[in-house]
């Protein structure tokens, strides 16, 4: 099998391609067409094998994974996905391999009428690199620097449980089989949060994805906002999972900490419309952007304590 029948074989048959796709995957470049008087969303994200993941992932978790991280940061940003190109390097030729990875990758990609318009295929240690592009109208995209004082601080979903999955992986914790694959399905089938994204344009003044940690993430809204925060630990929502097998200290840290959930972390003002919203979407409240720099994390008594930052790094 040569590189260019795999590409025939596992990607060119299943592309989707739309009316905004004028050539996709086969020529030099793809062409698109962009809708007039919206602008481009891009962002690309590469998981490295045995540092994004363990060798041992199952490969559709690793097709699911790689495009929602991607998808995750559209999300982040109220754009609607629109296309993408996958870079793959792959140690061997492994059909079984591939066609479980574009199980995962196109059963995303179809869900959410994203069209694969081109790539790279290379021989060498399991890299897979994505670019996405959706499309916002200008506008409404949610950036990080527009938080405003007196803000509320919503997040989209209970954190902490892809932390939990990390340390059973690594052997640090143990539970029981249906304990672990709850958390499991959290760590290797993120769900990008498009639809919310699309709800809060117009709404919402910043957004970021967390994919590095709460602490972390929101770190860079209050940065790019020039604002601080006060975080109120007890309001963020654990998984019943989580709040079983940890105790509530620990797992309050680890949602604190912890990277991988792809939850939405945003802030708006607590007008009725965003209040249902958050309810449709199930967002819940968990602080307050004000004007004093810092991030201040308190207890519902409003009891400062001390956690440091230890949200994921590379470098
Ligand atoms: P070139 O040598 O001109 O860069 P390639 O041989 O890398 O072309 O790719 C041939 C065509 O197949 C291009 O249109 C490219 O975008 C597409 N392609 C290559 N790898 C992939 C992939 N993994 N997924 C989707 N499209 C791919
Ligand atoms: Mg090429």
């Amino acid at each position: 099998m040569n590189e260019f029948s795999i590409i025939e074989k596992f990607f060119k048959k299943q592309a989707a391609l739309n009316s905004t796709v004028i050539k996709g995957i086969g020529d030099d470049c793809a062409l698109l067409s962009p809708p007039s008087g919206q602008a481009l969303a891009v962002s690309t994200d590469t998981l490295v094998a045995g540092v994004h993941f363990f060798h041992d992932t199952p490969p559709q978790a690793i097709g699911h994974k790689s495009l929602a991280v991607n998808l995750s940061d559209l999300a982040a940003m109220g754009a609607t996905p629109a296309w993408a190109t996958l870079s793959l390097t792959l140690p061997h030729y492994d059909k079984k391999w591939l066609a479980s990875f574009c199980k995962g990758f196109f059963s995303l990609a179809h869900a959410h009428g994203l069209s694969l318009v081109g790539g790279d295929l290379t021989h060498g240690p399991l890299s897979i690199t994505i670019q996405v592009i959706g499309f916002v109208p200008a506008k409404q995209a949610l950036a990080r620097d527009r938080a405003q004082d007196g803000d509320f601080i919503y997040v989209s979903g209970p954190l902490g449980d892809a932390k939990a999955a990390l340390a059973i992986s690594e052997n640090h914790l143990s539970t029981s089989l249906k304990n672990q694959s709850a958390l499991m399905k959290k760590l290797h089938y993120p769900v990008p949060k498009i639809e919310l994204g699309l709800a809060l344009r117009g709404y919402a003044h910043a957004a970021i994805d967390i994919s590095d940690g709460l602490i972390g993430d929101l770190g860079h809204i209050l940065k790019a906002s020039a604002v601080g925060a006060t975080l109120f630990v007890e309001q963020i929502p654990l998984s019943a999972t989580l709040k079983k097998i940890i105790s509530l200290e620990k797992a309050r840290r680890w949602a604190l900490e912890g990277g991988d959930d792809y939850e939405l972390c945003f802030t708006a003002k607590k007008t009725a419309a965003l209040q249902k919203i958050a309810k449709q979407y199930s967002c819940v409240p968990i602080g307050r952007i004000e004007s004093k720099k810092g991030l201040r994390i308190c207890n519902d008594q409003g009891q400062r304590l001390s956690i440091p930052n230890q949200s994921y790094r590379h470098f």
